[in-house]
């Protein structure tokens, strides 16, 4: 074996941190491979990760169309509206495939006119400048490289009590790509991405129980945010117990018995299908990374520095597979951060100015810290809240459930996080995180000219709580 081809950066994985980081590389002069490996069901090679092909996108192409469901089943006669809703899954999951296939044949194209080559195979080191890409049929290349960058991502952790079957019991991707709706669904773990699925099913005509283990409710949340989101989850129909750790999963024919404990007792119930959603880890055990003799922490995590830097000078590894929030647009950033450390450019990320989204409805979305955690590190500060219940537009929308919560450092009034539950939280989000990056104050907010009637409003006026003069509440 001959070391065929040699690059400036190669890049493993090509999820939203891979080809995002591959694409700025290529702008900034390297000549840049990206290997990633995923085959989509239709045995198609793909780009995109996780994200793409089994994340992000499908999971909110299937909240956009139940969402819209439930609005006709539910909302549409407070408009005046009648209709009778009824659902084809089919089309529906027919409709989420084609968006996956369009994007990611479009960053097939931006691989194209960027000049990066995507060499389709599973990349593991031989040393620390050349990886063995070995492709579908087995076929073995030896690829060489100045600089690489580890993005091979993560894959859902997997419950020993719980293990994924052909059918009746499913992870994050088997809920995605389910072919008919399950009268009972037991969703395990009531994280982000189980109360994503949670709802996308419950909005569907499932009922749906979640089990958690943690007596807490979305602990990263600020409480004042998770207790809310609790009370409108639930009141929606999810069944949603806490502290309830699952012993047991068991598939029969036709459905699957599901033990666990709750308050010290045991409790038995049987649901069409399970859905295992219990976090995810770090994608670094085919990597070789004993050839080039990187480390990682007990889940799979690579050891990093704030540039991305692993132990060995020029492998780099970012997004999922390193330490952070598991979401693309952190793995992006973390891309696009390493291209330019290694064009010599000056660059940082602020890792406490990463927004967060739950995309339940309502949505939830937040940016810095929350009061547990101030409370927690002593720091003085002052809150400021306004309820969508107060906003015109929310009640035009049909949509006033929620609240938007600006906390300040109590002496310089800086921003220091914000937290918002309720309609498109997803999008007002941006405007605090921009304010964050720019160092802004509460006041500088509550000055700041907002669009009326927007939802927007309620950041405003939320800012304005903050020196306890909003106007409307
Ligand atoms: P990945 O997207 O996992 O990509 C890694 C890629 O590397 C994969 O394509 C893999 O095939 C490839 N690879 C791995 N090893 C090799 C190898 N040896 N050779 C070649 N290729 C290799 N995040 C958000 O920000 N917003 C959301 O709304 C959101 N929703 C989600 C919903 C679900 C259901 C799930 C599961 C995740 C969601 N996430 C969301 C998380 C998001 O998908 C991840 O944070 C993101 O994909 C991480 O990007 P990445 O590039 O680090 O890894
Ligand atoms: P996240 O890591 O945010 O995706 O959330 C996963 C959730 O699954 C966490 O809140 C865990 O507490 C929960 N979890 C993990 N194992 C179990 C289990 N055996 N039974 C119920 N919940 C679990």
């Amino acid at each position: 074996m001959v070391a065929k081809k040699t690059y400036d950066v190669l890049i493993i994985g090509g999820g939203p941190a891979g080809y995002v980081a591959a694409i700025r590389c290529a702008q900034l002069g390297f000549n840049t491979g990206c290997v990633e490996r995923w085959v989509s069901d239709k045995k198609k090679p793909a780009l995109g990760g996780t994200c793409l092909n089994v994340g992000c996108i499908p999971s909110k192409a299937l909240l956009d169309s139940s969402h819209h469901f439930e609005f006709l089943q539910k909302e549409c006669g407070a408009h005046g509206i009648e209709a009778e809703a009824t659902i084809d899954v089919a089309k529906m999951m027919a409709r989420k495939d084609k968006i996956v296939s369009g994007l990611t044949q479009g960053i097939a194209g931006l691989f194209k006119k960027n000049k990066v080559d995507w060499l389709q195979g599973s990349a593991c080191f031989k040393d620390p400048k050349t990886v063995v890409v070995t492709n579908t049929s087995g076929q073995e290349d030896e690829v060489g490289a100045s600089h690489f960058i580890i993005a091979s991502g993560s894959v859902p952790i997997e419950l020993g009590s719980a293990k994924i079957d052909s059918g009746h019991i499913v992870d994050s991707s088997g809920a995605l790509s389910l072919k008919e709706i399950p009268k009972r669904a037991c969703v395990i773990g009531a994280g982000v991405i189980g109360l994503e699925l949670g709802s996308v099913w419950r909005r569907l005509g499932t009922d749906v129980t979640v089990l958690e283990a943690s007596p807490n409710f979305l602990p990263t949340t600020d409480l004042s945010i998770s207790k809310e989101a609790l009370k409108i989850f639930k009141r929606q129909g999810l069944d949603i117990k806490l502290g309830a750790k699952v012993l047991s999963a068991g598939s029969h024919e036709k459905h699957v018995e599901v033990k666990y404990q709750i308050a010290e007792s045991e409790k038995i119930e049987n649901f069409d299908k399970v859905i295992v959603a219990v976090g995810r880890r770090a994608n670094t055990s085919d990597l070789g990374l004993d050839k080039v003799a990187i480390s990682t922490d007990e889940r799979g995590f690579i050891k990093v520095d704030d540039l991305c830097r692993t132990s060995v000078e020029n492998i780099y590894a970012i997004g999922d597979c390193v330490r952070g929030p598991m979401l693309a647009h952190k793995a992006s950033e973390e891309g696009v951060s390493v291209a330019e450390h290694l064009a010599g450019q000056k660059s940082h990320i602020d890792f406490n100015n990463v927004p967060w989204v739950i995309y339940t409805w309502p949505e939830i979305a937040w940016v810095g810290k929350n009061e547990q955690q101030l409370t927690q590190e002593s720091r003085a500060f002052k809150s400021g809240v306004f309820p969508f219940l107060a906003s015109g537009r929310a009640h035009a929308m049909g949509d006033n459930q929620g609240f938007v919560k600006v906390i300040a450092d109590a002496n310089t009034d800086s921003i220091l996080g914000v937290h918002i539950i309720g309609a498109n939280a997803s999008e007002l989000i941006a405007e605090a995180v921009l304010a964050m990056e720019f160092g802004a104050s509460a006041e500088d907010l509550a000055r700041t000219i907002h669009g009326h009637p927007t939802l927007s409003e309620s950041l405003h006026e939320a800012a304005l709580a903050v020196d306890s003069r909003a106007i409307h509440f």
